[in-house]
């Protein structure tokens, strides 16, 4: 992998699906000015073991394939995700962790970062903020993918997972401002971590969508990687709920396919 220390070789290149025509005109203008391009590096911090997988991995795929290099950063181990009286928290959590790792070898996702919360008491105060500046001044990512802090429910059938919420508010409060600040975490510092500026910041799950994905040819490697979560799964399949949400989603958006996922986006002075 590239060495994460040298920053200023990395080469992000334009957002690959940016397709709303305003978030296209914000590319070419920053590209016009001092903007790397090529291969970026992109972290994807999420809560639980499958969540990448239900909401950003065609995207994943996409980005895998179109060469940037993808990390995963899972911050719980999703040791209370079973309903199995004879399952134990540390049996659940290997489980759980083998099966990341296969669906990340399915995308192609280059390394998995584990922190080890555990599963349902994430909660986004100083110390995790801290935690995910350190890796990400470690990964060093152009792009950050995490979850919509401000989604509490949706309809009237979905409260958002607490854990979901802590995710997304504890990452963007690390990558602005706290990642890209010197004098922010000085312990950081003495452990030889520089600090780092995020360029562009995606929120999945997102209450006001502004920029969608295709994933046309990446929806059957999204369900395969959720396939590897069999923990999670039993016998349900998922591809027919997987494949109409994303074509829900692309039905949003012009100039994507039949299958989307959609975000908000950020592009980072
Ligand atoms: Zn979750």
């Amino acid at each position: 992998m590239p060495d994460p220390s040298n920053e200023t070789e990395a080469q992000p290149s334009e957002p690959s699906a940016a397709v709303d025509a305003e978030m296209m005109q914000t590319a070419e203008e920053v590209a016009k000015d001092e903007e790397p391009s090529g291969p970026k590096r992109i972290a994807v911090i999420f809560a639980h073991p499958d969540d990448a997988e239900f909401t950003c991995a065609g995207t994943v795929a996409r980005w895998v394939a179109e060469g940037h290099e993808v990390h995963y950063v899972q911050l719980t181990n999703g040791d209370k995700g079973s309903d199995d009286p004879v399952v134990t928290p540390e049996q659940l959590t290997a489980t759980r962790e083998a099966e990341q790792r296969a669906a990340c070898a399915v995308l192609g996702v280059q390394q998995c970062h584990f922190l080890g919360h555990s599963d349902a008491m994430l909660v986004p105060d100083l110390a995790l903020r801290c935690e995910i500046v350190r890796v990400i001044r470690q990964i060093r990512p152009d792009v950050v993918v995490c979850p919509d802090p401000t989604v509490r429910w949706v309809d009237q059938q979905y409260i958002n997972h607490p854990d979901h919420r802590a995710a997304g508010e504890a990452t963007l409060d690390a990558v602005y401002p706290a990642a890209r600040d010197r004098m922010t975490f000085p312990e950081l510092l003495a452990e030889g971590l520089e600090p780092h500026k995020v360029r562009e910041v995606y929120l999945s799950g997102a209450k006001e969508p502004d920029v969608a994905i295709d994933i046309s040819e990446y929806v059957d490697t999204k369900l395969a990687a959720l396939r590897a979560h069999a923990s999670q799964l039993g016998d349900w399949d998922p591809a027919p709920m997987v494949r109409e949400w994303a074509q829900s989603t692309a039905s949003h958006f012009d100039d994507v396919g039949e299958y989307a996922e959609a975000y908000k986006y950020f592009k980072l002075d």
